[in-house]
């Protein structure tokens, strides 16, 4: 059977695959597709969040540009991420003593630790992790917690992720980031949701004092680049030599798939169609 991504009114997806499982939480509704092509599938309502084939592409870019450049990361928080990459990429950094993931939605936990373990594995239950079930907005809100890096992985902004797009929400990430604290989220792709970049790349200017945008390649994630926004109090990822970043990267072996040193630095470098939206 084909299954259909229903991304805007006037673009779609279809991929060819067998529903292997199908619920509507509170929040979403939750699809998990197998496909040859790209392996398992997580849809949440109608959009494709993640496939086992090409999920280390995001995972490995919203992590470790600013895991590697920073000198000693011991605190990081994690915003949605329910399908545990990012939290996977994060525990491979012996220095992180504690991560808080907050995702509102436990069933997206559930479903990919029982069909998506390639991606997970057994992030979750790494007894650095900290887990909790609720919103995002609302615990950046009242955490008096600080961290080193915040990391924003949730879907776009509609429903229950519309919070996490808000001056409020960055404005209360400052406040909770360290001196040297960086900020990361996904702002869609670069050609087919052109206002999410610019949008929020307004937003975060207004309360940080270095942002900048960073790209990365996603087969699934269709319409060109798909771009990132990197907020920082003052350093940035840019601030380290590459012979230091070669070095960190070579002492972790962290084998990576995407992410390198000279991948780091090209990352941000952007193509003129983007920086006129920017500017
Ligand atoms: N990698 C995907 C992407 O690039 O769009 C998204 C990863 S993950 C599946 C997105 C998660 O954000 C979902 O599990 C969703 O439940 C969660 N989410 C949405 N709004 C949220 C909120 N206000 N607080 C915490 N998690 C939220």
């Amino acid at each position: 059977m084909f299954f259909r991504e229903d991304l805007f009114s006037d673009v779609k997806m279809t991929y060819e695959g067998s529903l292997v499982h199908a619920e509507t939480s509170a929040f979403q509704d939750l699809k998990i597709y197998d496909t040859a092509r790209f392996g398992k599938v997580l849809v949440l309502d109608g959009v494709v969040q993640t496939t086992q084939k090409d999920e280390f592409i995001y995972h490995e870019m919203l992590t470790h540009p600013f895991m590697l450049s920073h000198p000693k990361p011991e605190a990081a928080l994690v915003i949605g991420a329910g399908d545990g990459g990012v939290l996977r990429e994060l525990l491979k950094y012996r220095s992180l003593k504690k991560v808080v993931l907050v995702e509102i939605d436990g069933a997206v936990i559930d479903v990919a630790k029982k069909h998506l373990r390639s991606i997970c594995q057994d992030a979750f239950s790494d007894k650095r992790v900290e887990l909790l079930i609720e919103d995002g907005a609302k615990y950046v809100r009242q955490t008096q917690q600080l961290f080193d890096l915040v990391i924003v992985d949730s879907t776009d902004p509609v429903g229950p992720a519309q919070v996490l797009f808000s001056r409020a929400f960055y404005a209360d990430i400052y406040r909770i980031l360290r001196k040297d604290g960086i900020m990361v989220r996904q702002t869609g792709s670069s050609f087919l949701q052109p206002l999410e970049i610019r949008d929020s790349f307004r937003i975060l200017t207004d309360v940080f004092s270095e942002v900048l945008p960073m790209v990365a390649a996603i087969p699934t994630y269709v319409g060109g680049f798909f771009n990132f926004l990197v907020s920082a109090k003052g350093r940035t990822p840019l601030d380290v030599a590459f012979p230091t970043l070669n070095k960190r990267y070579d002492a972790l072996r962290l084998q990576t798939k995407y992410y390198n040193p000279e991948m780091h630095f090209a990352c941000f470098a952007l193509p003129n169609y983007i920086k006129e939206v920017l500017e």
